[in-house]
C-alpha cells in the first residue's frame, strides 16, 4: 500500500461517479486480420489506429525480428553515447527522403518528441517567444509549451483568420513566433490547411511546427504527410510510427541545421536510449513500404466517404471529418459509452471518447478506419448505430 491510497481511491471513486473512470481492458492480437480478441470475442477493430494494417503485417514483423535476431534486443545506450547504429542512421536517411527534408531524426516516441523538441526550440530563441496554438493541439505539446514555460496565444481550431488576427494584434512585440499545429485532428478526422499556414508563418516570420502523427502513411502524394502540400515551407514536420506505419517510435523532420541542434539540446532524445533493433527494423521497413501503397489509401478513404455518408443518412453528425477518423458526436458521455458497449455487443469495437479528451457535450465514439476494412463491415457499423442510438435518436445532438 502507498501513503497515498487513501486519496487515490478516493479521486477514483470521484471519477467512478461521474461516469469518468478510465480502465485498461487487455485484448489479444490473435484475431483475423482487422479484428482483435476480447474476452475470446473476435471484434472488429473501428478503434486501433493501424490505418495500413501495417501492425501485423508479416513482413514488416519479421524484419523487426531480424533486426533484434542480428544487432540484439537493445540499443545499449543513448544516441550521443554509443547508442547510435548503422540502423539508426540508414533509418533517418530513409525517413528524411520519405519526407523531403534534408535530415531526420528518430525519437522514442511522439509524445517524447514532442514534449521534448519543444522546449529546445523554444530555448534557442533571444529574448521572448510568442507561441500560437491550434486550439485542438494534442496533450504532447501541450506538454513542451508547459515545459518551455511559455504560455500558449491559442487560436480557434483550424481558424486561420483568427490566427492572423492574432499576429497581428502582437505584430508589433518583440520576439521570435512559433505556430504549432496537427496536419490531421486525432478526435476530429479534420484536416489543416497546410499551405495557407506556410503563407501565414512566412507573412509574419513564424516558426511552423506540423505535427503529421495521423497524416503520415495516409495523407498525401504516396502517404508522405500533408507538409509536403507545401513544398518544404514547413520548419519541422514531426510524426510517429506508432499509427499508419504499424510499429512504434516517432520521427523530427527538417533541415540538418536544425536536428544537429535538437541532437545537442533534446532532452527527451539525448537521456533517453536509442530505439531498440527491432523497433528500427520495423520502422525502415515501414518507411520503404508506405508509397507503395497507393491502393490501400485509395480504399481507406473510400471506406471514410462511405461511413460519413452513411452517417449522415441516419442524422449523426460527424464534424469537419475528411479522413480516415470519423468522430460519430452524440454529445452525452454516458450515451457515447452506452453506444460503444451497444456496438461492441455486436462484434464491432469502437471507442467512446469523453471529456477531457474532448470538449464537454462533445463525446463522440471515434471510429478509426483501416484499409483491412470492407465496406460491408462500414455498413454494418451504421445500421448497428442507427439501431442502438437509444431514445435520443433523431434529436440532432
Ligand atoms: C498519437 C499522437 C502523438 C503521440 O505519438 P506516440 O508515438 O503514440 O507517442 C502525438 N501527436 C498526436 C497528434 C498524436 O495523435
Amino acid at each position: 500500500m502507498s501513503l497515498l491510497d487513501p486519496l487515490f481511491h478516493s479521486l477514483l471513486a470521484q471519477a467512478d461517479a461521474r461516469r469518468m473512470r478510465r480502465v485498461l481492458r487487455p485484448l489479444s492480437t490473435q484475431a483475423p486480420a482487422g479484428h482483435v480478441l476480447r474476452d475470446g470475442t473476435p471484434l472488429v477493430d473501428f478503434s486501433s489506429n493501424d490505418y495500413l494494417g501495417l501492425a501485423r503485417d508479416p513482413a514488416i514483423a519479421r524484419q523487426a525480428a531480424r533486426c533484434a535476431l542480428r544487432h540484439g534486443a537493445g540499443a545499449r545506450a543513448s544516441r550521443l553515447v554509443t547508442g547510435t547504429l548503422d540502423l539508426h542512421a540508414e533509418a533517418e536517411a530513409a525517413i528524411a527522403a520519405f519526407k523531403g527534408t534534408e535530415a531526420a531524426l528518430l525519437l522514442a516516441s511522439g509524445w517524447q518528441a514532442n514534449a521534448a523538441a519543444l522546449p529546445a526550440l523554444i530555448g534557442a530563441v533571444q529574448g521572448p517567444a510568442l507561441v500560437y496554438t491550434d486550439r485542438l493541439i494534442h496533450a504532447s505539446l501541450h506538454a513542451g509549451c508547459a515545459q518551455a514555460g511559455v504560455r500558449q496565444i491559442r487560436y480557434r481550431h483550424n481558424d486561420l483568420d483568427h490566427l492572423e488576427h492574432l499576429l497581428a494584434e502582437r505584430a508589433q512585440e518583440p520576439g521570435q513566433r512559433f505556430i504549432v499545429t496537427e496536419s490531421v485532428f486525432s478526435m476530429d478526422g479534420d484536416q489543416a490547411d497546410v499551405p495557407a499556414l506556410a503563407a501565414l508563418a512566412e507573412r509574419h516570420g513564424a516558426f511552423l511546427y506540423l505535427d503529421e502523427a495521423h497524416a503520415t502513411g495516409v495523407l498525401g502524394p504516396q502517404g508522405r504527410g500533408l507538409a509536403a502540400q507545401a513544398g518544404g515551407r514547413v520548419d519541422l514536420v514531426m510524426g510517429t510510427f506508432s499509427k499508419a506505419a504499424g510499429g512504434f517510435g516517432a520521427y523530427i523532420a527538417g533541415s540538418r541545421a536544425l536536428c544537429d541542434y535538437l541532437v545537442n539540446t533534446c532532452s527527451g532524445f539525448i537521456y533517453s536510449t536509442a530505439l531498440p533493433p527491432a523497433v528500427v527494423g520495423a520502422v525502415h521497413a515501414a518507411v520503404t513500404r508506405l508509397p507503395g501503397m497507393d491502393a490501400e489509401r485509395a480504399h481507406l478513404h473510400a471506406l471514410a466517404t462511405r461511413l460519413r455518408a452513411g452517417l449522415a443518412d441516419i442524422g449523426i453528425d460527424t464534424g469537419l471529418s475528411s479522413t480516415q477518423i470519423v468522430p460519430a458526436i452524440v454529445g452525452d458521455a454516458g450515451r457515447a459509452l452506452a453506444l460503444a458497449d451497444a456496438l461492441a455487443q455486436a462484434g464491432m469495437l469502437v471507442g467512446a471518447i469523453r471529456p477531457p479528451t474532448v470538449p464537454a457535450g462533445t463525446s463522440r465514439l471515434r471510429i478509426a478506419l483501416s484499409s483491412l476494412h470492407t465496406a460491408g463491415q462500414v455498413d454494418a457499423l451504421v445500421t448497428r448505430i442507427r439501431d442502438s442510438r437509444g431514445p435520443c435518436a433523431g434529436a440532432g445532438t
